[in-house]
């Protein structure tokens, strides 16, 4: 539920705006002066609006609603009562959103309430894209995200290993790998093993997918492969 705080001293009137706002489904906050507004608002950081009436006992809205503004940007509605003079300016530069004239309609109280979330609904945090590892060929894709990898349109089953050994060699073109640099790369520096492991993979990798003419698995004699 959406919190909303309500600073008004003329008890009646607190009332009305907070049956009407409980009905609208807002969880409302009361207080019946600037201070306990202000420490209301310092317990109830997730307010989402405020609605200060202007003329009251203690400091009076227009101090409340600086003091706001020095630490938070929830919206501000001022409440001004026919006969006040509400300085309008002074409360748009002070930082108020909004205002609204007493007496006023339940209805359009809400409405106004309704009106500045929507206006000042927290930005959601777009969420991160995860980087997806994947490399892709003519007719080949690599995807070492999913571990999945596409061969002429068909999705090949693979162990981990040779997807990973192709991955690597792929996301490098043109660069001889020696097979102690693969083994390192691939199955760890705590491998044990030795690097006739590569060559069987590489053997798996060719039987699986061909080598074209824009790309394919090349042994460099006396090196290793690329
Ligand atoms: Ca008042």
């Amino acid at each position: 539920m959406k919190k909303v705080l309500v600073l008004e001293d003329e008890a009646s009137i607190r009332g009305f705006i907070v049956i009407n706002l409980r009905r609208a489904g807002y969880d409302v906050i009361e207080a019946e002066s600037g201070e306990e507004a202000l420490e209301r608002l310092r317990e109830n950081p997730d307010a989402r609006v405020a609605l200060l009436d202007i003329m009251l006992p203690g400091i009076d809205g227009y101090d409340v609603c600086r003091e706001i503004r020095k630490t938070s940007s929830v919206p501000i509605i001022m409440l001004s009562a026919k006969g006040e003079v509400f300085d309008k300016v002074l409360g748009l530069e002070l930082g108020a959103d909004d205002y609204i004239m007493k007496p006023f309609d339940s209805k359009e109280m809400v409405a106004r309430v309704k009106a500045v979330l929507r206006r000042y609904q927290p930005a959601k945090p777009v969420p991160e894209q995860p980087s997806i590892k994947l490399v892709e060929y003519p007719g080949l894709i690599v995807n070492l995200s999913n571990y999945s990898v596409e061969y002429n349109g068909r999705v090949l089953d693979m162990p981990p290993k040779e997807l990973e050994l192709l991955y690597f060699l792929a996301s490098s073109p043109n660069q001889v790998f020696t097979r102690e640099q693969l083994l390192d790369n691939i199955w760890g520096y705590e491998y044990i093993g030795d690097t006739r492991t590569v060559d069987v993979h590489v053997k798996r990798l060719r039987e699986k997918i061909k080598d074209t003419e824009q790309w394919g698995i090349a042994t460099v004699w006396g090196i290793g492969y690329k």
